[in-house]
C-alpha cells in the first residue's frame, strides 16, 4: 500500500492511496482540475482511478468530487445524508452516481477495505476511517471536536496515523476570526487543538505507526512548527523507546502541495 496527501487544510483535502490494481481518492476539496494536476504531478492517472470517498459535506471536502467523477467516470461513495446535503460551487447539481456507504458498515474497494466510523463534528453524518490492505492499516482522522474513546481504539494497530492537529488554543483566542466562528471551530463538534492531539498522544497512542502526520492545519491560527512542537513533546512523555526517530517520523500535510509517498 502506499499513499500521498494531495492538500489538507481548509481549502482542500484529497488523500490519494493505492494497494495493487486498486486506487481511491478520500475527499476531493480541491477543484477537479487541481486534483487532477496534483495526482499528475505525483506521477498518478487520474482517469485510472477506482473510487472517490467522501468523508462529510463540507466543501472542503466535496468541491470538485461532482466534476471529477463526472469527468473521469469515477464512482462517489458518500452516506445518503451526505449525498443529499452536498452543494456545489457552480449550480448545486448532486453527485450522479456512487455507492451509499454508511458509519460503522466496512465496505471494500477492489484491494482496500474501508472502515469508516462516527466522529464528533458539524457535518450531517461525518465519519472517519481505517483502511487496510495486505494486513497494513491507515488511520485516517481529521475534523473532529475531541478524540472519543471509539476514535482512540480503532486508530490502534495503525501503521500510519494522519490525525488533525488544526488550531493554537491562544492563535485561535486572537485569531482574525468573528467570535461565532471561533465557537464553532473550539467546539467539541468542530475542530482538534494542537493540545487535543497531543493529549491523544500521551493517552492514546500506540506508538506503533511508522509515521504520524499532522493535518488540516490552520493557516490563521497554527503554525506547522507549533503543531510539530506540540507532538514531539507530547511522545517525549513516553520516553525516547516508544516512538524512536520521532524528529524524522513526525510530518505534516500542508495546504498548497502535495506530501512525499508514504510506501507502507
Ligand atoms: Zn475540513
Ligand atoms: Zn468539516
Amino acid at each position: 500500500m502506499r499513499l500521498i496527501i494531495l492538500g489538507s487544510g481548509s481549502s482542500g483535502n484529497v488523500l490519494y492511496i493505492e494497494s495493487g490494481a486498486t486506487s481511491a481518492l478520500i475527499d476531493l476539496g480541491l477543484s477537479a482540475k487541481e486534483t487532477a494536476r496534483r495526482m499528475t504531478e505525483a506521477g498518478v492517472d487520474p482517469t485510472r482511478l477506482s473510487a472517490i470517498v467522501v468523508t462529510h459535506e463540507h466543501t472542503d471536502h466535496v468541491k470538485g468530487a461532482r466534476v471529477f467523477s463526472s469527468t473521469a467516470e469515477v464512482p462517489v461513495f458518500m452516506s445518503e445524508a451526505t449525498r443529499a446535503e452536498c452543494k456545489f460551487p457552480d449550480n448545486g447539481k448532486k453527485i450522479p452516481w456512487g455507492e451509499t456507504i454508511a458509519s460503522g458498515e466496512p465496505f471494500q474497494i477492489g484491494s482496500l477495505n474501508f472502515y469508516p466510523f462516527t466522529i464528533p463534528h458539524d457535518g450531517v453524518d461525518t465519519f472517519a476511517l481505517t483502511v487496510e490492505s495486505e494486513g497494513v492499516k491507515v488511520g485516517v482522522v481529521t475534523d473532529l471536536g475531541y478524540i472519543t474513546q471509539l476514535v482512540a481504539e480503532r486508530l490502534r494497530g495503525s501503521t500510519l496515523v494522519m490525525i488533525e492537529s488544526n488550531h493554537d488554543r491562544d492563535m485561535l483566542k486572537v485569531g482574525p476570526y468573528p467570535w461565532s466562528v471561533k465557537q464553532r471551530i473550539a467546539s467539541n463538534i468542530g475542530h482538534l487543538s494542537n493540545d487535543e492531539t497531543a493529549r491523544w498522544i500521551r493517552e492514546d497512542f500506540d506508538g506503533q505507526a511508522e509515521y504520524l502526520v499532522l493535518a488540516h492545519l490552520s493557516r490563521r491560527c497554527n503554525h506547522p512548527e507549533l503543531a510539530r512542537l506540540s507532538a514531539l513533546q507530547a511522545l517525549e512523555c513516553h520516553g525516547s523507546l516508544f516512538f524512536p526517530r520521532a524528529e524524522e517520523r513526525v510530518r505534516i500535510a500542508l495546504p498548497d502541495r502535495a506530501s512525499e509517498w508514504f510506501e507502507l
